[in-house]
């Protein structure tokens, strides 16, 4: 890897790669943006968390994001027609910021490659290719997809990024190891109406009798996730509208959500997304957003993890880009993910609010008082993306989740 990186091609003008491409433009390198333009009418990933707000801002597009989405002061979690738990952004101890939005994502998208394409970088709509250099680790640019940037980098880039999402152009070229999670569930999204909430803006999980569900308020309407047991979505129906709108009509907790939840979109299907790769950078290339790894949808981490990453591999990037520059920015996104994995883990297994449920009861002696106010400051910064990347926070509520449930059992909660 050259020590020196003034030309970077990014593949893919998500939030990561457009992110990271404003980054590197403002600064002064030469970087070309490709982005294939052609995807889906409605895209996932439209609930942020609080720690991405300060991205936003730091793009400059706060404004022109809370302009077109909803405002959010909070998360709500449905666990049966009995028992809820809502809890707002403002209440978390020492929180830098108290609130977030539920974006529409085409708009966010095109933001950030607006501000991408302001700060100098250069925007091909084309998809992108890239071919190994005989059996090496080496990558370049297709001489197409160099011959659709005219000239821009005097021939080949000193870096490649794959930020192309879950297509995961690079790991699939280099056949890169990776680790799958322990979920194999089939995620169905669309847009609906006529669905009431419980805390205006919210975003929503409900507990379903299999899997769970994301409600996420947005202007004029409510995007709409089942997350289930891959092989029992097949037998709900022949195509993935007759899956979806089985399970709208069929949960019991769906009940709660008003009279007449309508869909108005098709259905979109993600399968097999909870993937890591082992390997984040090799010769001449480096991995970015989705295509470094992603973990689930639940507590809504993804875009986070976007532009944290975009931020520290430009951080790498401008300290020249050395081996070690990139294996600390490896690491980083590794430690963030893994800080995540573990607490969605114990999303799963139940022991994550069987937790919230002792600490009610246990904050009522004089020692739980004094654990509370402690607990307070580190449990919820971990859902608001605050500490996610931290080691202590993320650390706390893995240990508390194994060790601390006393002798109630996690399993009523978990997810089937
Ligand atoms: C079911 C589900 C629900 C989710 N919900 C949330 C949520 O509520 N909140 C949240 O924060 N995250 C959520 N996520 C995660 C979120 O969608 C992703 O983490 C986020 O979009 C990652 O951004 P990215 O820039 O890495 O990739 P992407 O957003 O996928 O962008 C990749 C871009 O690359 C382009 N591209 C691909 N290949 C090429 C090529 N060869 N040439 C040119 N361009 C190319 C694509 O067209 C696309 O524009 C969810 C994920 C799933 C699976």
């Amino acid at each position: 890897m050259g020590s020196r990186i003034r030309s970077v091609a990014i593949i893919g003008g998500g939030p990561a790669g457009s992110a990271l491409a404003y980054y590197l433009g403002r600064a002064g390198r030469k970087v070309v943006l490709f982005d294939k333009g052609n995807r889906p009418p409605i895209i996932v990933g439209e609930s942020l968390v609080p720690a991405t707000v300060p991205f936003l801002a730091e793009l400059g597009i706060e404004e022109e994001v809370r302009g077109y989405s909803t405002f959010k002061e909070g998360a709500s979690f449905i666990f049966n027609s009995e028992e809820s738990l809502s809890f707002k952004f403002a209440d978390v101890r020492g929180a830098k910021t108290n609130y977030s939005y539920n974006v529409p994502r085409d708009k966010l998208d095109a933001s950030i490659s607006e501000v991408a394409a302001r700060s100098g970088a250069k925007l091909v709509r084309e998809t992108a290719r890239v071919e190994r250099v005989g059996q090496s680790d080496r990558v370049q640019l297709a001489p197409e997809t160099l011959a659709q940037t005219e000239g821009y980098f005097e021939g080949q880039p000193d870096l490649i990024v794959d930020a192309s999402g879950r297509p995961r152009m690079l790991p699939n070229l280099l056949d890169l190891p990776y680790q799958h999670g322990d979920r194999r569930d089939t995620a169905l999204f669309a847009h609906c109406q006529g669905i009431a909430q419980v805390v205006e803006g919210n975003v929503h999980t409900d507990t379903l009798t299999h899997g769970w569900s994301w409600r996420i308020p947005l202007p004029g309407k409510m995007s709409v996730g089942f997350v289930v047991d891959s092989d029992y979505v097949k037998t709900l129906g022949a195509d993935l509208e007759e899956q979806f709108d089985a399970i709208l009509a069929r949960e019991p907790v769906i009940k709660l959500w008003g009279d007449s939840p309508k869909r108005i979109t098709p259905v979109l299907k993600y399968t097999n997304y909870q993937l890591v790769s082992k390997r984040g950078f090799g010769d001449g290339w480096v991995l970015l957003g989705d295509t470094f790894g992603f973990v689930d949808p639940v507590f809504s981490s993804g875009l986070l993890l976007a532009f944290d990453g975009a931020k520290a591999l430009s951080t790498a990037i401008l300290a020249g880009g050395d081996e070690r520059a990139m294996r600390r920015y490896d690491q980083h996104v590794r430690h963030h993910i893994q800080a995540w994995q573990k607490t969605i883990d114990h999303f799963y297994d139940g022991r994550l609010f069987t937790l919230f449920k002792v600490g009610e009861v246990v904050r009522h002696t004089p020692i739980g008082r004094l654990m509370d106010f402690h607990f307070r400051k580190h449990v919820p910064r971990v859902f608001t993306g605050e500490a996610s990347s931290k080691r202590y926070s993320p650390a706390l509520v893995d240990f508390m989740c194994r060790y601390a449930l006393m002798d109630n059992d996690p399993s009523a909660l978990a997810i089937r």
